[in-house]
């Protein structure tokens, strides 16, 4: 079966140079390296999903997303290795696929374009009931795959993080990833979640009423290095991806990753941190969003 190989994951040290000491140490979680297309956390968010569907004689799954969604692509593949027929209902009509939705149809999954108003659709039951009826056992999947079957996949991502890191980081985007790592991971580990959109802490609530009690702490949730919002890439965040690429030989997605790490950098000159944490910082994958800017970046 065409699927991934947990092993690829690595843990990698970030330079000393790169944050001069201010803690004790800086390590990343490379999920990136699991699949040059499939976002780390985007598999382990599915692939629960994809095992039910398999265990419940669904034959399709269908799922939700915009042009350049990592979920579609993910969940395009992840149906392929599980042989089961996948289908997005995506959001806007596009004359010229994006690469991402070329990746998508590469992967056999079929797209139904949708406008961004029925979009909104999308946890609308008699809706979604209309657009399966011509196929049959559809499983349907979130947007983000933000069910409970995905955050409990993401829980597993707790595999890789050892007790003695103080803080993990990662970024948040539906916080499904947040939510399963929060309820795994050891109450006194510090999460602490970058959503790269504008008013992206509104998550909040969500994110709390989706935690154990006992787990319902120990975590934050920032919307300040969201760089101009979702998606966009200002010549300061390339020029800062290109200077982590040059210190720490680790690529960085514009999306996610590449704000949160230039967050982080500013964090630590402000001396948010204590000398003796032991940060991890978790990056979900999602190279494939630079396409628009690869000619800009020194690594690809
Ligand atoms: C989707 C995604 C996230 C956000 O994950 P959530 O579980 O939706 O919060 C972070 N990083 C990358 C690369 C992603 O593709």
């Amino acid at each position: 079966m065409d699927t991934i190989d947990d092993r690829l994951a690595t843990i990698d040290p970030l330079h000393k140079f790169w944050y001069k000491k201010k803690v004790a140490n800086i390590d990343m979680l490379r999920l990136d390296k699991l699949h040059p297309v499939v976002s780390g956390n985007k598999w382990f968010k599915l692939r629960l999903n994809l095992i039910y569907a398999v265990d419940h004689g669904y034959k399709t799954i269908l799922t939700f997303g915009g042009g350049h969604s990592n979920h579609l692509i993910a969940a395009a593949f992840a149906a392929r290795a599980y042989r089961l027929h996948a289908i997005a209902i995506v959001r806007g009509k596009y004359d010229v696929l994006t690469p991402t939705l070329e990746a998508c149809v590469a992967e056999g999954m079929q797209l139904i374009f949708v406008t961004q108003d029925d979009y909104k659709n999308k946890e609308n039951d008699d809706w979604i009931r209309l657009l399966t009826a011509d196929f049959d056992r559809t499983l349907i999947i979130p947007e983000g795959g933000a069910n409970e079957r995905g955050q409990t996949g993401a829980g597993l991502i707790n595999r890789y993080i050892k007790k003695n890191y103080s803080h993990i980081l990662l970024s948040v985007g539906s916080g499904t990833t947040l939510i399963g790592l929060r309820n795994k991971l050891f109450t006194d580990q510090h999460v602490m979640g970058f959503a790269p959109m504008k008013g992206g802490v509104y998550l909040k609530d969500y994110i709390g009423e989706h935690l154990t009690p006992e787990q319902n702490k120990n975590w934050t949730l920032t919307d300040e290095w969201h760089m101009g919002g979702f998606g966009k890439c200002s010549g300061e965040l390339i020029d800062f991806m290109n200077a982590f690429y040059d210190e720490n030989k680790i690529p960085l997605d514009m999306v996610y990753t590449g704000k949160m790490m230039f967050g982080l950098q500013k964090m630590l000159e402000d001396n948010q941190f204590n000398s003796a944490d032991n940060l991890l910082c978790i990056h979900t994958g999602g190279l494939q969003g630079n396409e628009s800017i690869k000619d800009k970046l020194i690594y690809k």
